[in-house]
């Protein structure tokens, strides 16, 4: 059969593809430890389960409306910056955020369009850009920005053909938070060039460590009708598998396009995980919190564990629940790079990580902490023990 083109240079998502292959070492009786995937260990809020048992009973069967519920998109607006005034009818709720991420770029980019997406960054922006037959034009940060965009990087990579810029804080890989005033920078610099559309991922919102509140793109005025949120309930809910994520715009054309889009492929998201969805946002928040700080806890740990690793250096994540340690002093004739690296941990130590590679940094792999303390511990002491074993090998 023929498969198309546009689906052949679409790369498998490294991430996914590291855990199933973990899922299968485990199923072989390995004693598999995951630190790869990005979905937190906690279950749904009891008010969340609550509210989807009670739409099933209810009957909450039938077709919803393409955006969303009503009721669901006007908890969603009130979550959003107060000064951008979000109403309902900015917001378009899919099933998970991939989806939104996915309406977004395929409604606002042409062929030969180019989208500017800082790396290191999460493994789908650069296929989605594909799919949209658009061009992504990666832009390396560094450790000594903290992983960041400057004005001036951004300033330079900005070509007659850029349409779109990608941000993503909190980061995923890097953990990564954007200070308002950084913002403000790249703010000053988008000013200048009105035909560029920004693509805010803030899914990782709510799971902050720096006393700085949360700064979205939404706040800024100069760009209100050029910016898309996008955020969703499977990582600060963990409700991942529920799969709802939403878009938001000031821009009324992207809103009614990314409506047309779905309506023409998924309809509407799951009208029982809607429900559920409503119930996060309109519950109480303290669940919110409580996994917060476990995280917080965990971070801490992992950074200490890392930190008694010679010749590895991590940048201190100030949100999401990732560690990306420079693990290239290791790196030798056999393991010459992450995905090495990363194949390499999965084998000697058993323990599964995401290659840097697949985020556009092959000096580092990424360790999830969304995983128990004992887990992040064992998991840790193993890959210190490879570590040390691959450079004593490197010694002879
Ligand atoms: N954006 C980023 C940066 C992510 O890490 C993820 C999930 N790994 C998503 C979007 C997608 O989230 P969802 O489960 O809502 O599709």
């Amino acid at each position: 059969m023929q498969i198309s083109d546009r689906i052949q240079k679409v790369a498998e998502s490294g991430s996914l593809k590291m855990a199933a292959r973990a899922r299968a070492m485990k199923d072989e009786g390995i004693d598999i430890i995951s630190m790869t995937l990005g979905e937190p260990d906690f279950a749904a809020p009891e008010a969340v389960k609550k509210a989807a048992i009670e739409a099933i009973q209810g009957d909450w069967s039938h077709y919803g409306p393409v955006p969303g519920y009503l009721s669901l998109r006007k908890a969603i607006a009130a979550t959003l910056p107060a000064e951008a005034a979000f109403t309902a009818d900015d917001i378009v709720v899919s099933s998970g955020a991939k989806q939104s991420l996915y309406n977004a770029i395929v409604c606002a980019l042409n062929p030969g369009d180019e989208a500017l997406i800082p790396t290191p960054c999460w493994v789908s922006y650069g296929e989605m850009v594909k799919l949209a037959d658009a061009t992504p034009v990666f832009v390396p940060t560094t450790a000594e920005h903290d992983w960041k965009l400057t004005a001036e990087q951004l300033s330079k990579a900005i070509t007659s053909r850029t349409r779109m810029l990608i941000l993503c804080s909190p980061n995923n890989p890097t953990g990564s938070v954007y200070s308002r005033a950084e913002l403000e920078a790249l703010v000053a610099v988008l000013e200048k060039h009105e035909q560029i559309t920004i693509v805010s991922d803030e899914i990782y919102q709510k799971i902050l460590y720096s006393a700085e509140p949360f700064c979205s793109m939404a706040s800024f005025a100069a760009l209100r009708e050029r910016v898309i949120i996008i955020n969703g309930v499977s990582k600060a809910y963990a409700m991942t598998g529920y799969r709802i994520g939403w878009m938001a715009s000031k821009n009324v054309a992207i809103v009614a396009a990314c409506k047309r889009l779905q309506g023409q492929s998924t309809t509407c998201a799951c009208t029982i995980a809607q429900k559920a969805a409503e119930a996060a946002y309109t519950g109480d928040q303290q669940c919110v919190e409580e996994m917060r700080m476990e995280y917080a806890r965990r971070r801490e740990l992992v950074l200490s564990l890392l930190e008694s690793i010679p010749d590895i250096t991590c940048s201190r994540p100030d949100g999401a629940f990732y560690a990306f340690p420079d693990v290239s002093a290791y790196y030798n004739d056999t393991v010459k790079g992450s995905a090495d690296m990363a194949e390499y941990l999965l084998n000697e130590a058993h323990v599964a990580c995401v290659s840097g590679a697949d985020f556009g940094e092959d000096r580092c792999i990424r360790l999830s902490y969304a995983t128990d303390e004992q887990q992040i511990r064992l998991g840790i002491e193993r890959i210190h023990q490879a570590l040390l074993k691959l450079k004593s090998h490197n010694i002879r």
